[in-house]
Order: C-alpha cells, then structure tokens, then sequence
C-alpha cells in the first residue's frame, strides 16, 4: 500500500527517514477465501509448543504486572540451553528490534553498514533509519560471497550483517568461510551473524555464530555477535522474541540502548517453555527435514528452477511470477514475491504442512498445464 501524502508544513524526520522503504511482511489474507494456506512470512509448519502457549496463557492474570526488565530467567534458560554465559545474551522484542538497536549504537549519519545483495531487508532499513549508508556487496550464485562482502569494507563501514543461512535465498556459508570474513574485517567493525535459521540446517560445515563470538573474544576482539530467534523453530513469531550473544562489552552497550522492559512478560514466560519442549523442535526439524527435499523434488520435476535452501523455505524461479502468485492466490495460497530483494523473477514459498505443501505441487501443476 502507497500512502499519498499533501505537504503539510511541521517537523522534518532526520535525514535518512524518507529513503526508508517500509519493510512489507507477507500477506494473511487472501480476498474471497476463507481458508488460506500461509506460506508468506517463513513462520512454522507445526506450530508453537503446547507449553509454549499454556505458558503464555498463565501470565493472562498478571498483565498489571511489568515484566523482568532484564528477561532474567529467559536468559538463564537460554544460558543452559546453549552452554553460554547469561551476561553475555540481550534479549530483545524479535530480532528485528536487536538489529535495529545495534545500528542504534555503533552507526551514525553518513556511516556504512556492508550486507549481500540479497541479504534481509532490515539491515538496509536499519542503516537508513540511521542516517547511515546500506551498501550491498555482489553474491555468486545467490550465495554470501566473504571476498565481495570484504572488499565493500570502507573507512566508514561500522557494522558487517550476515545473515546465515539467508533469508530469502536459503544458502548458508560455512564456518570457516564466517572465520575469513571475521579474519579480514578490522576489529574496529562489528560483525553481525545473523542466525535466524539456524536450527533448521543440518550440515557439518556450519556453524550459528557462537564459536565466532567465543573465537573472537579470545583473541581479545569482542566484534562478533550473533542474532537468534524464536520466530522460526520455536514457531512463536506472534510474541516477537530474539536474543543476541556477543562480548561484554557490547552486551553492556545494548543493555543501555534497548528500553528498559523491551521483551514482554508473556513472550519470556513462552520463550523460556518453548525452549524446555526440546520434542517439539525436533518435530519441527524431523518434518523440514522430510517435506523442504521433497518440495524441492516435486518442483524440480515440474521443471522449475528452485535454489537449494538449508532454511524452512524455498526461492522458485516463474517465467511470469505476477501471474503464479495471483493464480497461488486466488486458490488461498499465500507466498512472497521477491522484487524488493532484487529478485523480481523469483517466488518465496515456505516449508508447511504435508497436506499444504502437496496442494501447492498440485495447483502449480495446474497452472503449468494451461
Ligand atoms: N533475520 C532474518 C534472516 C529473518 O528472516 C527474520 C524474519 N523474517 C528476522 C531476522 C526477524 O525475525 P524476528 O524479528 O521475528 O525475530
């Protein structure tokens, strides 16, 4: 939706602002069907823990309450969970708000923040809101290229955003690629790992971040931070709950940026429940592992082009992606076009249910039929 607006004389917005192209999520809604299969926004297939929602529903009685302001026992939990030190995770509301508060901290007007041409949205939106400027470094193949994204680094870049695997492509980079990257970058710059997927790949070359934070503080340099969230797996998008692992130091800089009760009490008490119900992202994983091949098969006998992706979705490529995505549509079907990624040509759809995931093989048969 474009808003037209009259100029009205008041306040102008920093510089920046009004590059900012707003970040448009995936549709829910489909007009004239009741029942839509939404396979827009990379939100899970099986839906949240049953712990996670009877937790959530608990706090129903105490929302006069303010939550923990530090997310303390979230922290702990997730502490245990991953073998980290608490004081070393920051929780915050999504990790789009996390992305946004690190640019907050460590980037100024007419600073760079460096991703890959087809990296997440937010970070060029971050960077704008910020005065700063987005420069997008060449990928090959649709994957993070570490010499490209290095040779972006200028005097002013401030922040490095990689997000691994990446949303929207589904490639991941290996975790001595990350180490490369890390390696060229100096430690003046804050290399951000964006892990969103993480739980999703299984492949023994990759790595979400953690042993490059560790890696980098040992070598007395705490420039590396990972970004994870509870969006995905742990299907509870709706809560908007992320968290970040870094050094102290940076840890201590978000603590004074974020707001003082930036994560909600009902998001904690779910996220801290999702995290205990270890069965059910196994589920989630199992069923990934089961229906992202097979999708990926079942289109590629279609004869469609389809990206090889290590997260809960996949890019397929259309001749004419305007009229698939209206006829998906017009049957309920909900996927994301790519054109504000610089991949016009290109569909979204995320991994869903078995019984979604073959309507979608035979509407697309159907359509390729006319
Ligand atoms: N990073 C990546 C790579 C993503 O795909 C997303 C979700 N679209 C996010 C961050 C933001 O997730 P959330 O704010 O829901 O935690």
């Amino acid at each position: 939706m474009t808003a037209t607006f009259r100029p009205i004389a008041g306040p102008a917005p920093r510089p920046g602002i009004l590059d900012v192209a707003p970040y448009v999520g995936g549709e829910s809604k489909a007009a004239g069907v009741d029942r839509v299969i939404r396979l827009a926004s990379n939100e899970s297939a099986l839906g949240p823990s049953p712990r996670a929602v009877a937790a959530y529903q608990a706090r129903a009685q105490e929302i006069h309450r303010y939550p923990d302001g530090g997310s303390t026992e979230l922290r702990e939990a997730l502490a245990r969970h991953h073998g980290l030190d608490a004081e070393r995770i920051v929780c915050g509301s999504g990790s789009d708000e996390l992305i946004a508060l690190l640019v907050r901290a460590y980037v100024g007007p007419g600073d760079e923040v460096v991703y890959s041409r087809h990296g997440f949205l937010m970070y060029p939106i971050a960077a704008r809101a910020a005065g700063a400027v987005p420069i997008a470094a060449a990928e090959k193949n649709l994957t993070t290229d570490v010499d490209a994204l290095l040779a972006a680094v200028g005097k002013t870049t401030k922040v490095v955003f990689l997000a691994n695997p990446n949303n929207p492509t589904g490639t991941y980079i290996s975790a001595e690629e990350v180490a490369r990257l890390h390696a060229g970058l100096p430690p003046s710059v804050l290399l951000v790992i964006d892990a969103a997927y993480a739980e999703f790949v299984s492949r023994n070359d990759y790595e979400p971040g953690i042993a490059r934070v560790d890696a980098a503080l040992a070598n007395g340099a705490g420039n590396v931070v990972m970004l994870r969230t509870f969006s995905k797996i742990y299907a509870l998008g709706g809560m908007r709950l992320g968290w970040a692992y870094c050094s102290p130091v940076v840890a201590d800089v978000l603590n004074r940026v974020r707001s003082p009760f930036n994560v909600n009490a009902a998001a904690q008490a779910a996220g801290v429940a999702a995290l205990a119900d270890v069965a059910s992202v196994d589920r989630a994983r199992e069923h990934n592992d089961i229906w992202l091949p097979w999708f990926t098969r079942e289109l590629t006998m279609l004869g469609l082009a389809v990206n090889p992706s290590v997260g809960n979705f996949v890019l397929v490529r259309f001749p004419d992606v305007d009229a698939v995505f209206a006829h998906l549509q017009s049957r309920g079907i909900l996927t994301r076009k790519m054109g504000s990624y610089r991949l016009p040509e290109w569909l979204r759809i995320t991994i869903g249910t078995e019984d979604e995931m073959r309507q979608v093989i035979g509407v697309l048969r159907e359509f390729l039929a006319r």
